[in-house]
């Protein structure tokens, strides 16, 4: 089936949590991060444009992308950013659906954090949104990441704020509990997905 659920959330909301929860059930998880890495792998010709833009230097010793490297020289230089974004979003956006199409589950999930910031609905039959108070998802990853609250919260601003986010949901899952209740929310959901898909391909 081509039933796809686009899971997103803000930072250390629990993405990673719910997505593996999809894979124990037997669901093919696309992740966004994982494309996006794929792209400019060595060998790609993406790659061997950003070496030519930007020097040799962005490139690290074994011949990977020095990912640091080259959101320092972006940062704060728009037309560079603009550059890498037109680049890249079409080949990551190419290498999404390649994955999307090799999916053999009832319906897959596509775990990109940026969904909604980059309006990738379209590219998605239905939107999940797992959804924390800030307080605990300042905590979370905090504790995940040993990272100061400051660079957290500012990270937090960049995104789409918690109301927009939900505004623009067809399923939220709170994840305001353990684990494991977290774990039968998934299981509510993907019973809901597995009609949902059935009926789409009637
Ligand atoms: P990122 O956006 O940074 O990739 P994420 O949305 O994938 O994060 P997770 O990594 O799944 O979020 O969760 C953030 C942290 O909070 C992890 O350390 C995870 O183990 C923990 N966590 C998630 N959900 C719960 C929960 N219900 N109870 C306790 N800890 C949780």
């Amino acid at each position: 089936s081509q039933y796809v659920v686009g899971l997103t959330g803000g930072i250390g909301s629990g993405k990673t949590a719910v997505s593996d929860s999809f894979t124990a059930l037997g669901i093919d998880v696309v992740d966004a991060d994982v494309c996006a890495r794929q792209v400019v792998e060595p060998g790609n010709d993406a790659l061997a444009q950003i070496a030519s833009r930007f020097g040799e230097e962005i490139l690290l010793a074994d011949g990977h992308l020095n990912r640091a490297a080259l959101r320092q020289r972006v940062f704060q230089n728009t037309a560079d950013k603009e550059w890498l974004n037109a680049l890249l979003h079409p080949l990551i956006r190419a290498q999404m659906i390649t994955q999307i199409a090799a999916a053999t589950s009832p319906y897959c999930i596509l775990v990109a954090p940026l969904l909604l910031e980059n309006n990738m609905q379209s590219m998605v039959n239905r939107v999940l949104v797992v959804d924390v108070a800030p307080e605990q998802q300042l905590a979370r990853v905090v504790a995940r990441d040993n990272s100061d609250e400051a660079t957290i919260k500012a990270i937090m601003r960049a995104q789409l704020d918690r109301e927009e986010r939900l505004a623009k949901a067809d399923d939220v899952i709170v994840n305001d509990a353990s684990l494991n209740a977290l774990k039968i929310k998934v299981q509510q959901l993907h019973n809901q997905y597995l009609r949902l898909a059935a009926n789409l391909s009637k």
